[in-house]
């Protein structure tokens, strides 16, 4: 699976990379997180940080040997 087949799996809008603090670029939505301090936040990432979280997903899965399934990140990944 090349890095474009992996891109195609996620919804893409232009916004802020949280991860990078890249801005105005296509970003994907992570996760939403309500900090302690209050107020709501939604955790966006850039092609490049998602590729970077799939591809330690990837080397995750070989090292417990389970089965790398891209695509996944999100709300309620560790
Ligand atoms: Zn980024």
């Amino acid at each position: 699976m090349d890095r474009r087949e992996i891109l195609a799996l996620y919804e893409w809008a232009p916004g802020n990379c949280f991860r990078c603090a890249r801005t105005d670029t296509p970003t994907t939505h992570l996760d939403e997180l309500d900090p302690p301090a209050g107020g709501h936040y939604e955790a966006r990432v850039c092609e490049e940080c998602v590729l970077e979280l799939e591809d330690e997903r990837r080397r995750y899965a070989e090292r417990v040997g389970s089965e790398y399934k891209p695509g996944r990140l999100g709300p309620g990944e560790a």
